[in-house]
């Protein structure tokens, strides 16, 4: 008999595990795919010796996140910090672009320099607690509250139509914005720029890094600790009931809540079973994964040193793309995510080749190529893109959705990214991740946090595990 199942090996799946195996406790992980990971898998998608993310590329909460912390995660595996952190190009090859340093990006920010240094400088002077209080449930009261004063005051204006009244040039509404927009959701909203403002002022604090060999590296490390603690992790083990488990005191789940219905239910009374059948969605993303025969010839200076390009024009341009999905709509200048991990990662294409990584946002279920539009953005702002594309693989939201039974409809964020989806994660309760079945728990990004490779939400439902079912306290999990 195993004290600890874990159900499904995302980063939530998987942190959950280091911190039951570091605790002296018997784990065996339970994964539905042939590869551990999740959103953290890196695969040959394309042509043999070309690695992609097929999920998550880029990872600021690698250094930031509790959870990561604690493991010592950037002592495990090699993080690279792009010489820019993140860039958003703009017409008449103009760009604007963040750099670590604080000062630098503002004093080449133009006229609205100074009001971006006024907006950021205390976020990143309070970036420990904002991280506290942003890891944890919203409900709860913050431990740094000039932290959370600071956050919460800057959170309202930029998701607000107030947005807009600190600037007076075009560059860096859309910096901004770029990053706001990583929440699948209504622009401007006070959950989107919440997320856009972390990330923004994580860039300043600590830069955003991307993993060398790729985002599988995070889970590899991981894995590599619940066993040397131990644990064993099972491949190939869809689990669709809890009867298929071998005995355990305690089950955590890295699923979504109608799997956890599913999975648990006879286990769950009717009131919370219809909460998780009733736990809402957002919408999903159209993946375009390329091998370039050299680097983007972005025409913006600075883009070709970024880590991340936010490819949608001006701030009015990309909040038009996020208001057609949200309208159910595929817009014809959609917002594009990029990252270019093979400029600081060698090992991810050989010769001069490039690998870059890109998604759009679509509606739920979408079954829409995405491919010629993602093209056309990048074309835009890089003319003779097209010149350099060696092939290239387009996953459409519905196909995301067969990939991973977390991301329904395509939604990655595993639940709609708005402050009552934020709240009811997947329910309101002080103690979110636990349910009402004794022993069984709730660990995928369904919970707070919410999405994200923080490890966070495995984290909390480990913590809640350990002290009620074993009495037990957090146990050390550094190297
Ligand atoms: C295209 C894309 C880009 C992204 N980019 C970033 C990024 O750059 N940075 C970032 O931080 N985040 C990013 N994310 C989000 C991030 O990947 C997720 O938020 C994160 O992986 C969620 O972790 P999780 O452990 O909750 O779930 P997941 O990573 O989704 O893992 C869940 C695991 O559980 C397994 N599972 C589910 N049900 C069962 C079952 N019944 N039985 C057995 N196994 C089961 C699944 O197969 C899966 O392996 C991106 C996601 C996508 C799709």
């Amino acid at each position: 008999m195993a004290d600890v199942a874990v159900v499904g090996s995302g980063p939530n799946g998987l942190a959950a595990a280091v911190v039951m195996a570091r605790a002296g406790l018997k784990v065996h992980v339970y994964e539905a795919a042939p590869d551990i990971g999740g959103g953290t898998r890196t695969s040959e998608v394309i042509e043999d010796g070309h690695w992609h993310d097929v999920c998550s590329a880029v990872h600021p909460m690698a250094l930031a996140s509790p959870f990561f912390r604690a493991f010592g995660l950037p002592r495990r595996i090699e993080l690279k910090i792009p010489a820019v952190q993140f860039g958003s190009p703009l017409d008449r090859g103009r760009s604007a672009l963040a750099y670590r340093s604080l000062d630098r990006t503002a004093d080449e920010l133009g006229r609205d320099g100074r009001a971006y240094r006024r907006l950021m400088a205390p976020l990143v002077r309070h970036i420990d607690g904002i991280v506290e209080t942003t890891s944890d449930q919203l409900l709860r009261i913050p431990r740094q509250p000039a932290a959370a004063a600071v956050m919460g005051l800057r959170t309202l204006e930029q998701g607000s139509p107030l947005w807009n009244l600190r600037f007076r040039q075009d560059r860096v509404p859309a910096l901004l914005t770029g990053v706001a927009a990583h929440a699948v959701s209504r622009l401007p909203s006070p959950a989107a720029a919440g997320a856009g403002l972390l990330l923004n002022a994580l860039a300043h604090a600590q830069g955003w890094p991307i993993p060398v060999g790729g985002s599988s590296a995070i889970a590899a490390a991981m894995a590599a600790d619940i066993e040397a603690h131990g644990g064993v992790i099972e491949t190939d083990f869809l689990v669709s009931s809890l009867s298929e488990l071998e005995p355990a005191r305690a089950v955590l789940l890295d699923v979504a809540p109608p799997a956890l219905a599913r999975i648990a239910g006879t286990r769950l009374p009717a009131g919370y079973l219809r909460a998780l059948e009733a736990f809402r969605f957002g919408n999903g993303a159209c993946k375009v994964d390329f091998i370039l025969s050299g680097p983007v010839p972005w025409t913006g200076p600075g883009l070709e040193d970024a880590g991340t390009v936010h490819v949608g024009g001006t701030r009015a341009e990309m909040t038009q793309a996020e208001a057609d999905v949200a309208a159910g709509k595929h817009p014809e200048r959609p917002y594009v995510l990029v990252s270019q991990p093979s400029l600081v990662d060698s090992t991810r294409a050989p010769g001069d080749r490039h690998i870059l990584w890109s998604y759009c946002h679509v509606p739920a279920g979408s079954t829409v190529d995405m491919g010629p539009a993602v093209m056309d953005q990048l074309e835009r702002f890089a003319p003779g893109f097209r010149d350099v594309v060696v092939r290239y693989k387009v996953t459409t939201a519905s196909e995301l959705a067969a990939y991973n039974q977390n991301y329904i409809g395509g939604d990655f964020s595993a639940g709609l990214l708005d402050i009552l989806g934020l709240l009811q994660r997947p329910v309101v309760s002080p103690v979110p991740w636990r349910t009402p079945a004794r022993g069984v728990y709730l660990c995928s990004s369904s919970t707070p946090p919410g999405p994200g490779v923080t490890g966070m939400p495995g984290f909390h439902a480990a913590k809640y595990a350990l002290k009620d079912i074993f009495g037990l306290g957090m146990p050390a999990l550094g190297l």
